[in-house]
């Protein structure tokens, strides 16, 4: 028998890709590999899951075994892949070593961990997998307050999340503002305040130096001076694309795993997509680039020689308190903001200095207007 198609990663790269790949060939042998049970579920839910009421079961659509029949797939679970030999196209698990006919890496990101003083410092949790979000559930059990660092997508995510839940949240930021990499400040300012009445408090501007057991739970020094009492702690200051075995293996990598548009790393046969991956110099850790890169992967997979495109992706922030969609420029645009609000909206629009649409935000029932201005703004690639 040839050697399979292998897969690192059953989060929703590993899976979308397999299940394109399969709409086109249904019998070439394929392996996915995974570190962590192998279920199939949203990521996105995971922050809006604990006013749903949703346990970690309840968000699983399909388990290992069922995902591993729908695909016709032979799917290893709790098992790390260690190294990559693409030389010899070998992988080395925990679990033996596999030999590949092309392999693809969909191993995501990992949550940046900031390194605090204090004997409670790695009690810090972070929420990036069903297994953290089970944990986190666990944990929240019976408590008042929790401390959230990092007031980006996901730490404003969590916040209303758990607002919703009569917990008492506080979030702190470096920046002065919420959601800095996302929103002008204007904009930022009204779901600041959309946030404050489902009640958030702010640590804006400041950051954790210190974290300390205390009688009740936590002691968090700040670098102002200021403290603050909390139950439980989490962490959300970013992403780090996980590429340390493709690193060991020379394969190409800057910020994430180095793909072209047809997202080929560096090494032949190995291919990226997720959160791990760079495509033409673009880390987009979220969904709508994730599953253009899977269909085109797919059908390279299958013997095409596709590209990937990336039309503008505007991203839906789960926050109930405001509707919330934001689409900035890309890094290496300059433009300029404008607000235009009415009654409960607000509209942000980035333009460059002549005048072209560069990205935008949206709140309130403005959120509508996504579609039509996400059409107005010319494709990444
Ligand atoms: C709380 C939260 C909310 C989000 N909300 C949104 C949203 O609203 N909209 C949006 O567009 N995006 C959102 N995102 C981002 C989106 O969920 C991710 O971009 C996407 O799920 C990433 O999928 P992935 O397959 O690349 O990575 P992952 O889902 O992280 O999967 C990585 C897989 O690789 C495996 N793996 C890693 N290393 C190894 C190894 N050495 N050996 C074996 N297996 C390995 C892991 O076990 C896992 O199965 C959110 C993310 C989070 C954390």
């Amino acid at each position: 028998m040839s050697d399979p198609v292998i897969i690192i990663g059953s989060g929703l790269g590993g899976y979308t890709v397999a299940r394109e790949w399969r709409k086109r060939d249904s019998q070439t042998p394929l392996m996915l590999i995974s570190a962590d049970g192998g279920e199939s579920y949203s990521k996105p839910m995971l922050s809006n899951a604990l006013d749903k009421g949703k346990t970690a079961a309840a968000l699983v659509m399909a388990d290992a075994g069922k995902m591993a029949e729908t695909l016709n797939a032979d799917i290893r679970t709790r098992v790390r892949v260690e190294a990559i030999d693409p030389g010899q196209h070998r992988i080395v698990t925990t679990a033996g070593e596999y030999r590949y006919s092309k392999l693809v890496l969909a191993m995501g990101a990992n949550p940046i961990r900031l390194m605090f003083k204090g004997n409670a410092a790695n009690e810090v949790l972070s929420v990036n997998n069903l297994d953290d979000y089970r944990l986190f559930r666990e944990q929240l059990q019976d408590k008042q307050r929790v401390t959230i660092i990092g007031a980006g997508l996901i730490g404003c995510e969590f916040a209303n999340d758990l607002c919703g839940q009569g917990v008492q949240v506080q979030l702190v930021d470096l920046a002065e503002q919420p959601l800095g990499r996302l929103l002008p400040q204007k904009m930022a300012a009204t779901v600041q305040q959309a946030l404050s009445q489902t009640g958030v408090s702010w640590y804006l501007g400041r950051s954790v130096k210190e974290i300390n057991s205390a009688q009740h739970g936590y002691q968090l020094d700040l670098d102002d001076g200021s403290r603050i009492a909390s139950d439980l702690v989490v962490s959300a200051v970013g992403l780090q694309p996980v590429t340390d075995i493709a690193v060991q293996a020379g394969i190409d990598c800057n910020r994430g795993l180095v793909v072209n548009r047809q997202l080929r790393t560096s090494a032949s046969d190995v291919y990226a997509l997720g959160d791990c991956a760079e495509v033409e110099g673009l880390v987009l850790p979220f969904v709508m680039p994730l599953m253009n890169a899977a269909r085109t992967l797919a059908a390279n997979l299958a013997g095409d020689e596709s590209e990937v495109s990336y039309p503008a992706m505007p991203v839906v922030v789960k926050t109930p308190a405001i509707p919330l969609v934001v689409c900035p420029p890309s890094a290496n645009q300059q433009g300029s903001w404008t607000e235009t609000a009415q009654d409960d909206s607000m509209v942000s629009l980035c333009r460059s200095a002549d005048g072209e649409l560069l990205g935008f935000a949206l709140c309130g029932s403005a959120v509508d207007q996504k579609a039509k201005l996400a059409s107005q703004i010319k494709p990444w690639l």
